[in-house]
């Protein structure tokens, strides 16, 4: 018999609290976290709302193996229509917000509605409460903070800063001080609903699991093979920022609004190294051994003291390489988008799109009130603190580099993919897995939803085609691949040592979107080693359900479509699909994207996924496949 599951369901229109039970079928086929949230928004959202009206629906999941104890299984996702894109908006985040309020009783919390007031909702054990947040609205997320661990210690808390409350499109919804749903404006809807904070307060309990001792194999077999691979040692030691010094020498750095590639203090200034200098100590999400955050300390300077958990790849080239700011400025950046509620790569690509245009002469200190430059840190924070209140022209920045290169009538300097920011990493440079997947992510350009589960740093792109990266791991390392063998063959050739890209990135998405279904972490050294065996194991485990490894991939398959179906219906054109004219006209460090040969790696993904190459969407028989009747958005 499986496990109970329960989510709150909640309608801020008049305050009311219901639970609702969730059935096997729904776990089969959904597997939970983002998988049961692209299901019920594509269900309860009528087609063409506005994203900060009432009718949208944020939902947060705790993923399906949160609580298991398996390695990095801490992971919860939270689903809206994002105002930022207007499509599926959708964000991950680990920590202990999940574990906790699993250990509540509630697998996730559904939002409805928008309250008639300020409110904040407290889970405590079994009790669940909406209270008045009208002392808390207006401050900050530190703020907030303080006053709920005064009030409840030792409580975890999702919350937005005034960056939400102002309903900026890319407004994070933050996962206690320093972690963040980060992505797509999960704040910004919290914010539309007068919603300041979810306040779990869960003692002595925990999550209730099937078949605890086979979980506890699994979870062993699981660690070893984490620990077993060649990217766990360098990951635990520098985390995300391994990847600093190798960008920079593949002049992959979006520096400068993506305009250069790379910069000469880079490899001094930003280096992996620096980690050990600042580093006060590694931190880790629940149930990982992996401790990939880093709390660091500014020694001396101007931000003398200064401790903040974020000395990560993502903010440190987004500040350092894309604004230009030095080490400490970048690190005060990100507390300082952590403070308003503000996703980082958003809100420092929205930045240095207005210091471009700034310095291009696009724009004067009479649209800004103040001059902008490249490395011009109070420049830089003052238009951050801009955008967070709806200020001057913050309030343009606001609405996302879309929308705001459309309004300042040049839309080319807006480095998006539908409408969401590009991350770091500047695929003329390094043109790989991860890169492709910013074109086919349906929450648009980002580099979490794919990357090859054999990520090697130290290769540059392979050849002109794109269809092609190395792979450089011998035969060792492709049998312990967790990945049915066929599709491995196919994948990844031996004899020429090169991985497919595109089949790479089919197998890469639906395994991530598997992950973030029951919650798991995607780091290196986990998705080098963690495929579908273990992950059916465990699931099966953990609910007492019984499907297999292939029914497993399937539903992360189904709900992968989903999201693709929900943007159809939302107004997804193909032509969405494309990365900024920029990266096909400007040649930087001598790179430019052919873009025939990107609509030839584009075509392959298609085909690969059984999906139209002309209109790059779910065909019929693929639909009928998965068990999807949503064909009426097809045509
Ligand atoms: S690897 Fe890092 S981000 Fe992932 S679960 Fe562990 S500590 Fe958290």
């Amino acid at each position: 018999m499986m496990v109970q599951s329960r989510y709150l369901d909640i309608n801020l229109n008049d305050l009311l609290i219901t639970t609702r039970t969730v059935q096997e079928e729904m776990y089969n086929q959904y597997l939970g976290g983002i998988g049961f949230n692209a299901r019920w928004l594509f269900d309860l959202i009528p087609p063409g709302i506005d994203a900060l009206g009432p009718e949208n629906v944020l939902i947060i999941s705790a993923g399906s193996l949160v609580g298991s104890n398996f390695p990095t299984a801490s992971r919860t996702e939270a689903s809206a229509k994002s105002p930022l894109s207007g499509r599926l908006g959708t964000s991950n985040s680990g920590m202990f917000f999940g574990y906790r309020l699993k250990a509540s009783g509630y697998d996730g919390i559904i939002l409805r509605g928008k309250a008639p007031h300020p409110v904040y909702i407290l889970v405590e054990n079994d009790r669940v409460e909406i209270k008045e947040a009208s002392h808390l609205w207006g401050l900050d997320t530190f703020q907030v903070m303080d006053q709920i661990e005064e009030e409840y210690p030792g409580a975890q808390v999702a919350l937005i800063g005034t960056a939400g409350e102002n309903q900026v499109r890319y407004a994070s919804l933050q996962n206690g001080r320093s972690d963040a749903w980060g992505r797509t404006g999960m704040g910004a809807v919290m914010g539309s609903k007068l919603l300041k904070a979810i306040v779990v307060k869960t003692t002595g309990r925990r999550a209730v699991i099937h078949d605890g001792a086979t979980i506890k194999a699994i979870n062993r077999e699981a660690s070893g093979a984490i620990k077993s691979s060649p990217f766990y040692g360098p990951f635990k030691k520098y985390g995300t920022m391994n990847a600093s010094p190798v960008y920079s020498r593949f002049s992959a750095l979006a520096a400068h609004n993506f305009t250069r590639g790379n910069l000469p203090e880079w490899k001094t200034e930003f280096d992996k190294k620096k980690v050990d200098e600042l580093l006060v100590k590694h931190m880790a999400c629940q149930a990982c051994f992996i401790a990939c955050g880093h709390l660091v300390e500014i020694k001396d300077g101007k931000y003398q003291g200064l401790k903040v958990k974020d000395m990560e790849i993502t903010p440190i080239v987004t500040f350092g390489a894309q604004c230009g700011l030095n080490l400490e400025a970048s690190i005060k950046a990100s507390e300082i988008c952590q403070r308003l509620g503000m996703d980082m790569v958003s809100t420092g690509s929205s930045v240095a799109m207005a210091i471009e245009l700034y310095t291009e002469g696009l724009i004067s200190v009479n649209d800004v009130g103040y001059q902008l430059s490249w490395g011009d840190e109070d420049a830089v924070f003052n238009l951050m603190e801009d955008i967070a209140q709806q200020k001057g022209f913050g309030k343009v920045l606001a609405l996302g580099t879309r929308e705001a290169g459309r309004i300042i009538g040049h839309p080319s300097y807006a480095m998006q993919v539908k409408g969401v920011e590009i991350p770091m990493i500047d695929p003329r440079g390094r043109w790989s897995t991860w890169s492709m997947g910013m074109l086919t992510n349906p929450r648009g350009g980002d580099h979490l939803r794919c990357r090859s589960i054999v990520e090697n740093l130290r290769y540059n792109h392979h050849d002109a085609a794109l269809m092609w990266e190395k792979f450089g791991m011998g035969e060792e390392e492709f049998s312990r691949l967790d990945m049915p063998d066929k599709l491995k063959q196919q994948t990844i050739d031996l004899t020429s040592d090169l991985v497919n890209i595109p089949l790479m990135s089919i197998w890469a998405e639906d395994l991530i979107q598997a992950y973030n279904s029951l919650g798991i972490c995607i780091r290196p050294p986990v998705m080098n080693r963690v495929g579908p065996n273990l992950l059916t194991r465990a699931f099966n485990a953990m609910w007492g359900l019984e499907i297999n490894e292939s029914e497993l991939m399937e539903a992360a398959e189904r709900s992968f479509t989903l999201m693709k179906l929900f943007n159809i219906r939302e107004g997804e054109k193909e032509e969405e699909s494309r990365f900024p004219e920029r990266f096909y006209q400007q040649v930087v460090s001598g790179q430019v994207l052919d873009p025939k040969q990107v609509e030839r790696v584009l075509q392959a993904y298609y085909h690969g996924r059984g999906w139209d190459m002309q209109t790059g969407r779910p065909s019929r028989e693929k639909l009928q496949q998965l068990g999807l009747e949503c064909g009426e958005y097809l045509v």
